[in-house]
């Protein structure tokens, strides 16, 4: 089948949804949104399990109480969605042994505030540059013992914030709410969805939505753009937006004919593409301690990353008995590619070190391969710490008729929710405003002839 409209945006994520609103919005109502999953949210989803909705996806909404008013907050009190505060600094004070014993607050402070110093020389030796060799910078050395490694772990892996200014926590404000709805994340995407799809009864049944359409090729050329789906479907527009995830560009999931230009292709590889995995396991019971400052927790083993971060659910979702433990990059990848059981195996043995042998066993495990999933190809998107504002401006940049969006295209909120969403307003609105003088021009011309 083929179908023509003035617009084709393909992904129905968080960037996809209010770029899609804003051209509805702005008077383009001719539009397509083809998404490859059976479902919109892209990397804020949600599952039940162990009797309570839990976030695969985005479970945070990161940086309130500034200045300024993080929009994916204001979103968030506008369609009443329950959040609870959570506040991940204070795991470094209970840090686990292998043997079970909390390593004492001062030793965990010390060893912090030393991985926070090394970790901005270093900064400052890349910043200075580079090639030559600083000889009054102290050699750093690179972290060892299992508390170092922990440290390390939560210092890069979670809170570079008091490594450089984050943009998140400098404009919107340090305080972070975990979202603990039923309904999901995703319900403020719904909230969206509906002030520019027809839904009835929570339900989206626009035909401009169109679900399960794998975008396989995207042909473009001065006078429009030809899409085909894997099922054989053709689209035809003057315009694309794209908002597939960097891990999907860098992948060959979508070919481009003609062929991207190199500036582009390039900036794309240039991006890394951080695995970030929260592994859910359920309990008959609770054995960890559930008092304030107690809901995250460290597991230090002399093998970086493995099992390292550990969260209680009972804030968010009390007497539900659950454990979350995060995972990242190679860990994540590991993990992706053995069975669950292994996983489950792995984890109960890293929780009877902590807590004795006499813990039980989980019930259930659920293990998300944002990996593996060829839609999405990674977590986020995450930018060497040194690298010019070229290279995201790269990524953004429209190629002819296509246009970019998505987390990885904001400059300033790259990795978030708000990332997305900013970067889907920004290129709805840069494409409305190519629209509209295109329609100028064209008048012109007729007017002259
Ligand atoms: P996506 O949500 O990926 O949307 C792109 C859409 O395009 C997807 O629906 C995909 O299915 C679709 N697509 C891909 N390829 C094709 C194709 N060929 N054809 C058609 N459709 C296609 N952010 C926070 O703010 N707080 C957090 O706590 C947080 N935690 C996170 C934890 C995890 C595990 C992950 C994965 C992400 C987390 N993030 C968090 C980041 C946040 O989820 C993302 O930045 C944001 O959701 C990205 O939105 P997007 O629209 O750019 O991309």
């Amino acid at each position: 089948s083929r179908r023509r409209s003035s617009v084709i945006v393909i992904g129905a994520g968080v960037s996809g949804i209010s770029a899609g609103k804003v051209l509805a919005d702005n008077g383009v109502e001719d539009l397509v949104i083809l998404e490859a999953s059976d479902r919109i949210g892209g990397r804020i989803r949600h599952e039940r399990f162990g009797g309570v909705s839990a976030e695969l996806g985005a479970g945070w909404i990161a940086g309130v109480g500034g200045k300024q008013a993080n929009p994916v907050w204001e979103l968030a009190s506008q369609s009443g969605l329950r959040t609870c505060f959570s506040d991940y600094s204070n795991a470094r004070y209970n840090i686990y042994d292998r043997s079970g014993k909390i390593f004492p607050s001062g030793v965990a402070a010390d060893s912090y505030k030393k991985a926070v110093d090394s970790a901005i020389q270093n900064l400052k030796n890349l910043e200075d540059n580079d090639d030559s060799i600083d000889d009054t910078s102290e050699p750093h050395s690179a972290p060892k013992t299992p508390i170092e490694l922990a440290i390390d772990f939560i210092l890069h892996d979670f809170e570079m914030a008091e490594v450089e200014p984050i943009s998140t926590y400098v404009d919107f404000g340090e305080r972070e709410f975990l979202v603990a709805d039923e309904r999901g994340y995703v319900h403020l995407l719904h909230k969206m969805a509906e002030e520019f799809l027809f839904t009835s009864e929570g339900k989206i049944l626009d035909s401009r939505l169109q679900l399960n359409k794998v975008v396989r090729e995207i042909q473009h050329s001065r006078n429009g753009v030809v899409v085909k789906t894997e099922d054989g479907c053709i689209y035809e527009a003057n315009y694309v937006i794209l908002s597939a995830s960097i891990g999907v560009l860098q992948s060959d999931l979508i070919s481009f004919k003609p062929p991207l230009p190199r500036w582009k292709t390039e900036a794309i590889e240039k991006c890394d593409v951080m695995v970030y995995t929260k592994i859910f396991l359920k309990f008959p019971y609770k054995f960890w301690p559930c008092g304030p400052e107690k809901e995250f927790f460290i597991y230090a083993h002399d093998r970086r990353g493995y099992y390292t971060f550990w969260q209680h659910m009972e804030n968010a979702y009390p007497g539900s008995n659950i454990l979350v433990v995060t995972l990242t990059n190679g860990e994540s990848k590991r993990v992706e590619a053995q069975s669950d059981e292994e996983t489950l195996e792995e984890a109960m043995e890293v929780l009877k070190d902590m807590f004795g042998p006499s813990v039980p066993n989980a019930t259930d495990i659920l293990v998300p391969r944002w990996w593996n999933n060829r839609f999405q190809r990674g977590s986020y998107s995450n930018y060497p710490i040194i690298s010019n504002n070229q290279v995201v401006n790269s990524i953004k940049a429209p190629v002819g008729r296509i246009f970019f969006t998505g987390e990885h295209t904001s400059e300033k909120f790259n990795g978030y929710v708000h990332g997305g969403y900013l970067a889907g307003i920004d290129t709805g609105k840069t494409l409305v405003e190519k629209m509209n003088k295109e329609k100028e021009r064209d008048t012109e011309n007729q007017n002259q002839n």
